[in-house]
């Protein structure tokens, strides 16, 4: 079996560093707050060329209290409203609802499953006061253009960059990432983080993900507790190390699925700068998407589908149940993530490309 994303693989090449990481932290004593999410934000602030990094307890937290700490700053009010791209993971979504934010849909381009810049400025009313982008699957979304239409508009620019450590960014904008188990950079368990390059913003995050407080026992705003694992920023500190590395492997799987996959029955990913892609998902699409998914599973190749419901279907959004977005809706029953990780080896390649050739 071909496993889709072997994570047990991936963190037993990291062993005995983890086993040295949880020896330290037991030794020292200290397991909130530490040393080691001291280094980490530190690291990664420096891996994505921000000046500061704040190590929250997951995803769906970095985006929620990234928007209420521009609220509590007063760059946005409740009720004001996000762009969003209509074809996120659905994270995206709940992060602006959570903050009191109204998430406004837009339709993505159907080849690279990005934000269709030239869609955004007819859904701009004078409530908008956020583009949410969402580097979908790894590859940067069309930032160009996206910068001038936020300029022209002044609105802020936010990027959930949950599938895209290691990409090479544009522009200095506050930017939240996941290290949820599968993501590109993952921990043993749940965690996220904020990076920023406005202090102010920090200073809030600060506050906001420790209950509120700065100075224990003192209380300034009605707060989370929403902290990076001292645990998990230590094994994300052995695994930052190798990030670029696995980004290469990753990028050598994707190069040789688009060289040598061909069939007419499958479309393969439009990827605008393969060069800077960092592949989270290698997602093809099909018209006959089901049936191609049991052929490979019976070949013993699992695959996977992100996702099968748009945000806009699902039952927690009902208000827009009856909306229409037909690229999303097109995206979601054609797509075919194959299996992709950096550990996956040249004859685990060779099955994949071989099989789906023939189908
Ligand atoms: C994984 C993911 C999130 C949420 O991250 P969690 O750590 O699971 O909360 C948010 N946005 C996108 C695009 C994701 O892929």
């Amino acid at each position: 079996m071909i496993s889709f994303l072997d994570l047990k693989k991936i963190n037993q090449h990291y062993e005995t560093a983890f086993q040295e990481k949880l020896k330290s932290v037991l030794e020292n004593g200290w397991y909130i707050l530490g040393n080691e999410i001291k280094a980490f934000e530190g690291n990664f602030a420096e891996y994505t060329n921000s000046k500061y990094c704040i190590g929250v307890g997951n995803g769906l937290d970095a985006i929620t209290l990234s928007l209420l700490a521009y609220i509590e700053n007063g760059n946005l009010q409740k009720g004001d409203e996000v762009i969003v791209p209509a074809n996120t993971y659905i994270a995206s979504i709940l992060g602006i609802l959570h903050a009191g934010l109204v998430p406004v849909l837009v339709e993505p381009d159907l080849e690279t499953f990005n934000i269709d810049p030239n869609l955004i400025e007819e859904k701009i009313t004078s409530k908008t006061k956020v583009i949410l982008i969402v580097h979908l699957y790894g590859q940067l979304a069309d930032m160009d253009a996206i910068i001038e239409i936020g300029l022209k508009h002044n609105l802020l620019i936010v990027e959930d960059c949950a599938q895209a450590h290691g990409l090479e960014f544009k522009g200095s904008h506050t930017r939240t990432f996941s290290f949820y188990p599968g993501k590109n950079l993952g921990a043993l368990g749940d965690g996220g983080a904020v990076v920023t390059n406005d202090e102010k913003l920090v200073a809030t995050l600060r506050k906001i993900r420790n209950y509120g407080s700065e100075k224990k026992y003192h209380n300034e705003s009605i707060g989370f507790n929403s902290r990076l694992d001292e645990l998990q920023a230590a094994f994300l500190n052995c695994k930052l190390k190798n990030l670029n590395e696995d980004n290469e492997k990753r990028r050598f799987v994707a190069n040789r699925y688009l060289s040598e996959i061909k069939n007419d029955k499958i479309i393969l990913p439009k990827c605008t700068d393969i060069k800077s892609h960092v592949f989270h998902l290698f997602v093809i699409r099909s018209k006959e998407r089901d049936r191609l998914q049991d052929y490979l599973a019976k070949n013993n190749i699992e695959t996977l589908i992100h996702y099968p419901v748009p945000p806009h279907k699902q039952k927690a959004l009902s208000d827009w149940n009856n909306l229409s977005f037909p690229i999303s809706e097109q995206i979601h029953d054609e797509v075919l993530s194959l299996p992709m990780s950096p550990v996956l080896t040249d004859d685990e390649i060779d099955k994949v490309v071989k099989l789906v050739n023939m189908y």
